[in-house]
């Protein structure tokens, strides 16, 4: 069996850049790109915060530069991802459908999913109005009608972010209590912008060309309702991709892979992570790469200690 020196599982901009370094320090890499190649920033239409881009450009534009120079230094790509990891002496196992790969090394970047309300219309307009990231996509929406939907703090701090922009912020939640603190419920009740929904939840999303808005339904009297909007922001929690590896990796209470302090060391040895897959607080492209940057140099380190 052959051994690859570096794995990398992902293919977003954490694995990516993870991928450029390590090629560039000799470890020839092999990338497991996931089930989505270029990984979550490829649903968004239009990246107006990543540097170097004056301009903006799509979320799938920008992911194909990343990999247009990974090739440049003959990154390999394999579709897939991890099914099975073992350990074997200080080496490991991994399953890839029906083959497995012997690896000395390997970095964890797959990610996070910003949680889905599967509800009719969201697959249609997610980076098309829907979004998981004010911070990201808030700008777009000056002067207009937004929803937020979620009663966690991330919830409460995005539709006071988007009090900068929006003309008007619901926040739609599917119950009279929250879960975010109550000092953040009151700040968010403070601002004359925001108004409220619950316990509602949204049944349906609706548009053209563009989002138009919502049907909902009450909770508690089954009141149906549509409501007009330019935008919705889904802030309902997100679940990092880390199943596979939580027999292998210490991970949190919410799943996210604990890393060393100013480093993407984990619990195993030989075994790194960066981005959204160990950071629940940023989550931007921008720091991932950065964690990429430092998860390949930290591999690379490792190896040399290794051999
Ligand atoms: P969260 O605290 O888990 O809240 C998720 C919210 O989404 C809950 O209100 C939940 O409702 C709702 N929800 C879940 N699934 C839903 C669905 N399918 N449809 C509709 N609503 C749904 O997530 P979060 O707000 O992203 O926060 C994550 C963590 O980061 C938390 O520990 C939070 O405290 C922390 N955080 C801290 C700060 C800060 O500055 N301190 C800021 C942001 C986040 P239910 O209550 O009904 O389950």
């Amino acid at each position: 069996m052959d051994i690859e020196t570096v794995v990398i599982a992902g293919s977003g901009p954490a694995g990516l850049t993870a991928a450029i370094y390590a090629a560039r320090a000799g470890l020839k890499p092999l990338v497991l790109e996931g089930l989505t190649p270029g990984g979550q920033l490829t649903v968004s239409e239009t990246v107006e915060n990543y540097p170097g881009f004056p301009d903006s450009l799509s979320g799938s534009e920008l992911m194909s530069r990343f990999r247009k120079q990974a090739e440049r230094f003959d990154v390999r790509f394999q579709r897939g991802s991890i099914q099975e990891i073992s350990r074997i002496e200080n080496q490991y196992n991994l399953r890839i459908k029906n083959n497995t790969t012997r690896t000395k090394s390997l970095i964890i970047a797959t990610g996070a999913q910003a949680r889905r309300l599967n509800v009719p219309g969201e697959k249609v307009f997610y980076g098309r109005g829907i979004s998981g990231c004010v911070t990201c996509d808030g700008a777009f929406f000056k002067d207009k009608k937004v929803i937020v939907v979620g009663g966690g703090n991330t919830a409460m701090h995005n539709a006071l972010y988007l009090t900068r922009f929006a003309k008007k912020i619901t926040i739609l939640h599917r119950r009279t209590r929250f879960k975010a603190d109550i000092y953040e419920v009151e700040k968010a009740k403070k601002s004359t912008e925001i108004e409220w929904m619950v316990p509602w939840v949204i049944t349906d999303i609706t548009g053209d060309e563009t989002l138009k808005g919502i049907t909902a339904r009450n909770i508690e009297t089954g009141e149906i309702c549509t409501l007009e909007c330019d935008g919705i922001f889904v802030a309902i929690g997100h679940q990092p991709k880390t199943e596979v590896f939580s027999s292998i990796v210490k991970t949190n209470q919410d799943g996210y892979i604990i890393v060393a302090p100013n480093s993407t060391v984990t619990t195993a040895p030989g075994i790194f992570a960066c981005g959204d897959v160990c950071d629940p607080v940023y989550r931007q492209a921008a720091v991932a790469v950065g964690h990429g940057c430092m998860a390949a140099m930290d591999a690379q380190e490792y190896l040399t200690r290794e051999e």
